[in-house]
């Protein structure tokens, strides 16, 4: 036993004290003690003062149940110093039972208990920045509930993500990267109380934990200076560096009773803050809560709306300021869920790109929307262009341009009646690529706008390099275009710089007359929006088609204020037929069921081209334009007659009272090109300050 590398100790058990009756050498080499200065004490001098500590607690009650026990124990050598001592204890029983002595043995093993605190604290802290990590936060939050409850304080845990910190670390380069981390750890640091946790959980995700909260909105208080700290710029390697963070929070006892439940309400909040444009500190709700439920239910839903056949598309008509008449339509996709009712797209299109559900959803939209192009078209109805969105994510699909085109096949649309809608932020974010797929389509035929713009951070500048047809102004600057001023002016300075780039501008979400004028008094080309009309299912876009309703004060465009038609005939049939033909050219059409009618107009309106039926009861269409010649000889005056009316007309020919005369039943391109003629023939008359006119061309019949 003298040779033994272990102290060893025997004491007496059979009565107390239970001095100590043996040590061996090695005993005195690790504790510093003599046996003579050992021998007769109680073993519990080794210990001095620190006797509360666990192990010794165990080896005691283990001793008292007459059995074995180990235990790592602090103890003091007798020079004072500390050492950890891994003691072995077990009971010397005789005749079967009774314990005569304890023996002990003793070892040093201070060397692998710092070796295991420091692995230990790898396995609780963040190596990087020295913070807590994910398992000591759990630890600390779980540990914080329990002392919580019973002094009733709050405790809040904060989940911070610093924004597009993926961005900096790919720019800069990882080290940059991670002094930036330790900086941001630091600041966190400093904004709490020693007592909190802060801990680094993830990349770029921290975490805080805060204790003994008296009220709620301390907690606000706490979530905006840790924004506010982060926010200031940081100084990495001679650059100066500016981040945002989201931050979310929950609160205990209030919203979770336990440590996950907290945490993830913190993550949650965390995310709704990242959804919104991040920047931002948020603290859980119960709103909230019901929202991700609601959300994630719907998203359920949203996986067999497809195959069930409950997307619908919508179609809006655009029309022109100018002419007033419908240029085409923008399809906007409707879930009609079968208990919710109709889904707006803001409602489900976010999840849709979240679960990359929106790429089939997409693709269907797309085959949709051709498909019912064309079908218009091959009813008859004039061409009409139909847009389509186009979402970041299905604008990031590989096979994009392949998809377009399958889609225009399969439909056998021309691409020039298909148009792309997309917004600054997809095409910015990629500018190379984007610009490239852009070309392509281009070539294709397909017409592209940039939809809501003046709400991203691009400027027109940057968009010279995209090659697109049209720009859509936003409807938050359309809604208070009337009322603010600043929002005029932008919507102002983007149509004309808009123009100067020979981009098409048409102004969305138009819902009231004095919006309209505004725009139309600065030249804007198109609008879109529920003052014309509101997104309606394909049959109702039809019927609306099939009326062709005008835009209200069409022509009253200044550029074109002048451009006036006068149409009279008795027939009323005649009459719409004349104006729907003639409504693409951009005039503003007068329209008088008979001479008289005509005339009054004529007193009340500028009128720079009047087309007059031949036969009319009461005043034939002869007599009404010598009037005219009249009292308006400005105005170009064409009679529309049958074959055999001729001979009835030659005399007003010949005194110049008819410039044209166009003959019934009329083919509708001609009629155009006419009416056309007739109006550029009145602009050349006004500027050579002539006050009548000739039929200077051949009568053509
Ligand atoms: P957007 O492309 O900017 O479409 C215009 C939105 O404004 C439509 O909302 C339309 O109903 C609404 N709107 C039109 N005129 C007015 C108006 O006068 N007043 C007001 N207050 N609103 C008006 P909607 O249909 O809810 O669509 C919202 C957004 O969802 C669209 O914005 C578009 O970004 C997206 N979206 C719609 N359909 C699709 C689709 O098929 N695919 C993708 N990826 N996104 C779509
Ligand atoms: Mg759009
Ligand atoms: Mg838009």
């Amino acid at each position: 036993m003298a040779a033994l590398p272990q102290g060893i100790i025997i004491t007496e058990a059979t009565a107390k004290p239970h001095s100590i009756v043996y040590v061996n050498p090695a005993f005195t080499r690790i504790t510093g003690y003599t046996a003579e200065a050992a021998i007769g004490r109680g073993a519990g001098f080794l210990v001095a003062e620190d006797m509360h500590q666990p192990g010794l607690e165990a080896i005691r009650s283990a001793l008292r149940a007459g059995a074995p026990a180990m235990a790592v124990v602090r103890s003091y050598h007798q020079d004072g110093h500390s050492f950890w001592n891994e003691l072995h204890v077990m009971p010397v029983k005789v005749d079967g039972g009774r314990v005569t002595h304890t023996l002990s043995l003793l070892q040093d093993v201070s060397a692998r208990v710092l070796e295991e605190q420091k692995l230990g604290s790898l396995a609780t802290h963040d190596p990087l920045t020295g913070l807590a990590n994910q398992i000591l936060l759990n630890d600390r939050v779980r540990q914080a509930i329990n002392h919580a409850e019973r002094d009733q304080k709050l405790i809040a845990v904060l989940q911070i993500d610093l924004d597009r910190f993926k961005h900096i670390n790919e720019a800069l380069g990882h080290r940059a990267g991670d002094i930036l981390l330790q900086a941001v750890a630091g600041r966190m640091t400093e904004c709490v109380r020693d007592s909190d946790t802060v801990a680094r959980v993830g990349g770029d995700e921290f975490v805080v934990l805060l204790t003994g909260i008296e009220q709620e909105d301390h907690l606000h208080s706490i979530g905006n200076k840790l924004r506010e700290a982060l926010a200031a710029p940081f100084h990495c390697n001679g650059q100066e560096l500016r981040i945002t963070s989201s931050i979310g929070a929950s609160l205990y006892p209030r919203d979770a009773q336990d440590a996950e439940t907290l945490l993830r309400l913190a993550d949650l909040a965390m995310y709704q803050v990242k959804d919104g444009g991040r920047d931002d500190f948020r603290c859980f709700s119960r709103e909230l809560a019901q929202r991700v439920t609601a959300l994630s239910a719907l998203e359920t839903d949203l996986r067999g709306a497809l195959s069930r056949q409950e997307l619908r598309l919508y179609y809006q008509p655009k029309a022109d300021l100018y002419s007033g008449a419908m240029t085409g339509v923008e399809a906007l996709i409707r879930w009609q869920h079968p208990t919710r009712g109709l889904v707006a797209p803001g409602d489900f299109i976010p999840l849709a790109e979240n679960s990359g559900m929106i790429v089939a959803i997409g693709q269907w939209v797309l085959h949709e929307a051709c498909r019912q192009a064309r079908a218009w078209q091959q009813e008859g109805f004039p061409v009409m262009r139909v847009a389509v969105n186009l979402s970041a994510r299905q604008f990031r699909q590989p096979d994009l341009y392949e998809q377009v085109v399958h889609a225009l096949t399969v439909n056998a649309l021309d691409a020039a009646w298909l148009e792309l809608e997309l917004t600054e932020s997809m095409v910015m974010s990629h500018a190379e690529s984007a610009i490239a797929l852009l070309r392509r389509f281009k070539q294709l035929g397909v017409k592209l706008s940039m939809d809501d713009f003046g709400t991203g951070y691009s400027s027109l500048g940057h968009l010279r390099q995209f090659p697109f047809d049209t720009l859509k102004i936003d409807r938050s600057f359309v809604q208070d275009i009337v009322t603010e001023p600043d929002d005029a002016l932008i919507a102002q300075a983007i149509i004309a710089m808009a123009h100067s780039l020979r981009l098409n501008v048409i102004a969305e979400g138009v819902e009231t007359a004095g919006q309209m004028q505004y725009l139309r008094a600065h030249l804007c080309d198109e609008i879109q929006g529920y003052l014309f009309s509101k997104p309606l299912p394909a049959a109702e876009a039809t019927e609306f088609m099939r009326r062709a309703p005008l835009l209200d004060g069409a022509g009253r465009h200044p550029a074109v204020a002048l451009r006036t038609l006068l149409l009279v005939d008795d027939e009323i049939e005649i009459l719409n037929a004349l104006r729907r033909q003639l409504r693409r050219g951009g005039y503003r059409i007068l329209t008088a069921e008979s001479g008289m009618a005509a005339l009054e107009l004529l007193a009340l309106n500028k009128v720079q081209v009047i087309l007059s039926d031949q036969r009319m009861p009461g005043m034939t269409g002869a007599e009404l334009l010598s009037r005219v010649k009249l009292l308006y000889p400005d105005t170009v005056r064409m009679v529309l007659s049958g074959y055999t009316e001729l001979s009835a007309l030659t005399d007003a020919i010949n005194q110049g009272a008819i410039y044209k005369f166009i003959t019934k039943p009329w083919d509708d391109s001609d009629l155009c090109a006419l009416i056309h003629e007739a109006f550029v023939m009145h602009d050349g008359l006004a500027q050579q300050g002539a006050h009548s006119q000739h039929g200077r061309e051949e009568i053509s019949v």
